[in-house]
């Protein structure tokens, strides 16, 4: 018998009585459990088997390809739930996708766990939604290996310079490559255009190079990502960025790409003029 911290990702109607639950512990990553009476009111699970909701289990872990069996679920924490936020809860159902998509079975990366804990928490207020995604997604994707280069080309190494208020407009735009990993000097940009890559190249403006940095910064200690100001022009850039990126590491757009916008439109975030 196994005990892991879990937050709940899918849950799929087996029978009449049972729920198949994928579950992101923290403790042995991504895991397909079956709940057997996880469907009755009276359960062992204590109604704790919702999405969305941070539980504490007990359960068979079985090594050979079949699914786990959940034997006990206690709730830690349920996301609330409140009218005056679905675009909160929406941000949330896209977190719990984007975990999912890019977690493996048996795989733990406690570090993620305890990332997307903090969102969910974060997305329950209300507020910053769109930047608090966009530091998730940063962040998530530093857990995985697949940070985007932001401050060198990420094919040579050259320093690239974002700075904001650069007077020389030439500088105003980096070239971005989705495939090669992030930001590119003008030479290897040359280079890339002329190959296959070319056609997943894009540029991006320093602000919003400069914006990705500080939002995603992993050492940003005291929440310097709240303060910064961030035009909605240059949020709108790196929302865009970010949403070509994860189609191409996913291979495919999240489910829950659409309802970005949604999000986008309904985040309380009060935008300096
Ligand atoms: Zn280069």
């Amino acid at each position: 018998m196994e005990n892991a911290d879990a937050i709940v990702l899918r849950t799929v109607d087996f029978s009449e009585t049972s729920l198949i639950l994928t579950l992101f512990t923290r403790q042995f990553g991504k895991i397909e459990a079956l709940a057997k009476g996880g469907r009755r009111l009276k359960s062992p699970f204590e109604s704790a088997l919702d999405i969305l909701t941070r539980i504490r289990v007990s359960f068979l872990h079985k090594k050979n390809n079949t699914l786990d069996l959940l034997t006990e679920a206690k709730l830690i924490r349920r996301f609330r739930v409140v009218e005056s936020n679905l675009a909160g809860l929406f941000a949330s159902y896209y977190v719990v996708e984007l975990v999912d998509s890019v977690t493996e079975i048996n795989d733990p990366n406690p570090a993620l766990y305890d990332l997307t804990v903090k969102i969910l928490a974060r997305l329950e207020q209300g507020t910053l939604l769109m930047r608090s995604l966009i530091r998730f997604e940063g962040l998530l994707l530093k857990t995985i290996g697949q940070q985007p280069s932001l401050e060198n080309c990420a094919e040579c190494g050259t320093t690239i310079n974002s700075n904001f208020h650069t007077e020389n407009t030439e500088q105003k735009r980096v070239a971005f490559g989705y495939i090669d990993g992030g930001a590119l000097c003008v030479r290897c940009a040359k280079l890339l255009r002329q190959t296959e890559h070319g056609k997943f190249l894009t540029s991006i403006s320093t602000n919003a190079l400069h914006g990705m940095k500080l939002l995603t910064d992993p050492l940003d200690k005291t929440e310097n990502w709240k303060q910064i100001k961030l035009e909605q022009n240059v949020q709108n850039e790196i929302r865009g960025i970010h949403n070509h990126y994860f189609s191409h590491l996913l291979g495919r757009r999240p489910r829950l790409y659409d309802w970005l916008n949604f999000i986008a439109q309904n985040d309380k975030e009060i935008i300096q003029k």
